[in-house]
């Protein structure tokens, strides 16, 4: 059990590239903690850092109240499963899981009962006799979290380790790893996870709060539905969500002491109440303006084509989800995507030309220059 703090953590590789630029970060003990972001932000760096598997080149790591800058990985009161499993192939499941618990020198009737445990919640007591090659893809991931198990760490790392995974398996391991870490808390093991990810539905399934990286930086921590609805700027509000956030340049006008924006193709917006204020100090400036794809909805059949928000537009292409579809729209130079619910009376094809009501009411305005978020949350929804 254990909370792990990073202060002002810097990576410089040895060919002078700088991959890590002061992470500076709190992890609870018993928190699932997320890492998420595009491929080289330096989540993998961070993690190994953690991990000890890489130098720190500034800053402190600790694990507990103890500083592990100088701890070897085996000190660290860490276990870490990698994408690629990294079991020894020669040896069977039950000598993989039994491996580290031998250099520990742990009694037998221990190592015994610690991998009966383990393989019985991860549900691969049938496999203990097989060897890794012959073993799915799923089964050697689950063998691999079983290993990581057995040694009690205080933390978990976890290196992207469903990226190999087919679609179906991933789902089905995700779940898994959400369950082994309710269960060790329920018994009262509240072990630390720290979980690296680029994929943001992992991300939002899985932690208790993510942390955003890009290139090398903190963007935002915070819990999953929190990033959701107030991304802390133009880069977190476009990676989290998916279909992503459509984000357009757009002017602050002022119309008839309303405040709007407008986009270069001369598409405009009437803001909603709780963003008047702060739209008014910028009238004239130009911003980002995010809207949601489930903030774009076909209008009602009975909707005015003059009512406020409400525009009409050529739908270019159509995904179907099954449950829900996606339209894809031009406005001016920026392609949108809208989110609707799938309805068998209401039928849209590419080409169609469709009304659509744009939900401004959680709309988000981004700095041009700086991207950070403009102005206050929407009314009514309180951050912890
Ligand atoms: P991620 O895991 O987020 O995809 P990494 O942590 O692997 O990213 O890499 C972060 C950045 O550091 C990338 O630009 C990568 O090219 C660079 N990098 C990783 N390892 C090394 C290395 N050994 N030497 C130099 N640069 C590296
Ligand atoms: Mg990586």
């Amino acid at each position: 059990m254990a909370e792990v703090t990073l202060k002002g953590i810097e990576k410089t590789y040895p060919n002078g590239f700088k991959a890590v630029h002061g992470v500076d970060l709190n992890i609870r003990e018993g928190e699932f903690m997320v890492f998420v972001g595009p491929s080289g932000c330096a989540k993998s760096t961070t993690l190994r850092m953690i991990a000890g598997l890489e130098d720190i080149s500034e800053g402190d790591v600790y694990i507990g109240d103890r500083r592990v800058n100088d701890l070897p990985p085996k000190d660290r009161g860490i276990s870490m499963v990698f994408q690629n499993y990294a079991l020894y192939p020669h040896m069977s499941v039950y000598e993989n899981m039994a491996f580290g618990l031998k250099q520990q020198k742990l009694a037998k009737a221990e190592v015994e009962q610690r991998i009966a445990e383990a393989a019985k919640t991860l549900d691969i007591e049938h496999l203990l006799k097989n060897k890794p090659g012959e073993m799915s893809g799923g089964q050697r991931q689950r063998v691999a979290l079983g290993r990581a198990m057995v040694r009690k760490p205080d933390v978990f790392l976890f290196d992207e380790p469903l990226s190999n995974l087919d679609a179906k398996l991933r789902v089905s391991t995700r779940v898994s790893i959400a369950q082994l870490h309710n269960d060790l808390k329920a018994e009262g093991q509240n072990a630390t996870m720290i979980y690296v990810t680029h994929d943001q539905v992992e991300a939002m399934t899985l932690g208790d709060r993510i942390c955003v990286l890009n290139q090398g930086q903190i963007m935002q921590v915070d819990t999953p539905m929190n990033l959701y609805q107030y991304p802390a700027n133009k880069f977190v509000a476009g990676f989290i969500g998916s279909p992503a956030m459509n984000i357009i340049k757009v002017r602050i006008d002022d119309i008839d002491g309303v405040m709007n924006v407008i986009a270069e193709s001369g598409h405009r917006w009437e803001l909603p109440k709780q963003k008047q204020g702060l739209a008014r100090q910028r009238t004239g400036e130009w911003v980002w303006f995010g809207v949601r794809p489930e903030h774009i909805q076909l209008a009602s059949d009975f909707t005015s084509p003059c009512e406020v928000n409400t525009q009409r537009h050529k739908i270019d292409v159509v995904e179907s989800m099954g449950n829900e579809l996606y339209l894809y729209f031009q406005l001016g130079g920026d392609r949108m995507i809208s989110r609707i619910p799938f309805d068998a009376d209401r039928l849209v094809s590419g080409g169609d030309s469709a009304l659509l009501k744009f939900r401004v009411s959680q709309c988000h305005l981004f700095d041009l220059d700086t991207e950070e978020t403009l102005g206050q949350e929407p009314v009514g929804l309180k951050r912890p």
